[in-house]
């Protein structure tokens, strides 16, 4: 689960870490209204998304000159200007994918005399199996380009789960990010407050892009991205509170009521498929044959046909659906569980796409006769090769 940048900050700031006075706000009216309240002269109006990239991305209704999704401004006129602008309008960053994001809150926040840009994160490291700080001295918005071009300029560094972050653990990012002074006091603060949070709320993921070191010299969390691990947001209600379903894709939202594993992506095929390799396997072969999968979805081992009705009602919801993929390999999931739940949803909602279906396994010839039963305009297949080409064909079909 992804929270705001605002939440994120305001949560930081209660273990202690130094973030700028600032508010969120919902429209012009508050946007002015808070202004006022912050010192000035400098202020940042930041448009709140489930999202990075926001200072260079576009506003899709405001044209190629436009300015991005955060802006300075120097008055609180400008700052109302710039809320005006940016309130209601959908911002494409490099992170949103082409459909962007629509800016319903902004966070006017006070402006920092910001002398260096840090990077700083805290992950959960595969290799080691450990929470690890990921830093570099290169902060801001171009980490990316960092991060592919210059991979020296990054350093990681494993915490020990068991004895917690030492002080020679921040001590070795304060050299890593050349803090010195003030800011590598500061530094030796900052750092096991933010591993605190992030092992204490569960957090898979904590970012801070920019860190900044400010013209006096001390450290402030300029940008926060919060992730949290969604298996273990049960323990914690206050986080559970902080969810902007606005933001969330509604097939997933609908899917999760159903526990169902589902991951809306951007291509035309839709695909039903149990087991979460196998899943894999079928977005794979599509994209082999020249197509691109819709979804991903694990209907898992257990799944009634209640379930399997409401997974492919999802997929068929889905306007770029052209397609639709059913890879099962019954083990534990029956083949005519998975067939009843299609013929059921398909009388509900109606089939306007191909349909390609692949069973093997458990109960196999029952599936393949309910299938045929049910009058419905079914393309067999034999195996998984099969079943992709033959989707991939009956969708380019479809196209021409
Ligand atoms: P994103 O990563 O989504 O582009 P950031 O919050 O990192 O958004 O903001 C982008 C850039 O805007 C920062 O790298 C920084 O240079 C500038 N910026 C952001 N907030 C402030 C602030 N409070 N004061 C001064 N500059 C800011
Ligand atoms: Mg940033």
């Amino acid at each position: 689960m992804n929270i705001h940048e605002y939440q994120a900050k305001r949560l930081l700031h209660s273990y202690g870490a130094p973030v700028a006075p600032g508010v969120a706000v919902y429209s012009v009216e508050q946007a002015e209204e808070w202004a006022r309240k912050l010192p000035g002269p400098l202020y940042v109006v930041k448009s709140q998304i489930h999202a990075g990239g926001r200072g260079k991305g576009k506003f899709k209704e405001l044209g190629d000159d436009a300015k991005g999704g955060v802006r300075l401004a120097h008055s609180v006129e400008e700052v109302v200007d710039n809320a005006r602008e940016m309130l209601g309008n959908t911002l494409e960053t490099k992170q949103t994918g082409p459909a962007g994001k629509q800016v319903n809150r902004l966070y006017i926040e006070d402006g920092a005399d910001i002398d260096r840009e840090l990077y700083l994160s805290i992950l959960i490291d595969r290799a080691t199996g450990r929470p690890a700080f990921v830093v570099s001295t290169e902060g801001g918005m171009d980490i990316e380009a960092v991060a592919e071009e210059t991979p020296d300029k990054i350093t990681t560094l494993p915490i020990d789960p068991v004895k917690g972050m030492t002080e020679a653990d921040a001590k070795k990012l304060n050299r890593a990010l050349k803090l010195t002074k003030q800011a590598a006091k500061d530094g030796l603060d900052l750092f096991p407050t933010l591993y605190k949070a992030f092992t204490e709320k569960d957090m898979s993921l904590l970012e801070v892009n920019p860190l900044i070191v400010m013209k006096d010299g001390r450290l402030r969390v300029l940008d926060a991205k919060v992730s949290f691990d969604g298996n273990a947001l049960f323990r914690h209600p206050d986080i559970v509170e902080l969810r902007d379903i606005s933001e969330e894709d509604e097939k997933e939202i609908e899917a999760s009521k159903h526990d169902l594993a589902y991951v809306a992506l951007d291509g035309n095929i839709g695909c039903m498929v149990n087991g979460a390799g196998l899943a894999m396997a079928t977005m794979d072969i599509i994209k082999l044959y020249g197509a691109e999968p819709a979804n991903f979805l694990d209907v898992g081992g257990g799944a009634s046909k209640e379930k399997v009705t409401a997974a492919f009602k999802i997929i068929t919801a889905d306007r770029n659906v052209k397609g639709i993929l059913v890879n099962i390999f019954g083990g534990i999931m029956r083949c005519d569980v998975i067939a009843e739940g299609v013929v059921a949803a398909v009388k509900e909602v109606g089939l306007k796409v191909p349909l390609v279906v692949r069973l093997e396994g458990t109960n196999v010839d029952q599936g393949k006769a309910i299938l045929n039963d049910s009058g419905l305009d079914i393309i067999a297949a034999d195996d998984l090769d099969d079943a992709a080409k033959k989707i991939v064909a009956a969708v380019s079909e479809g196209k021409e």
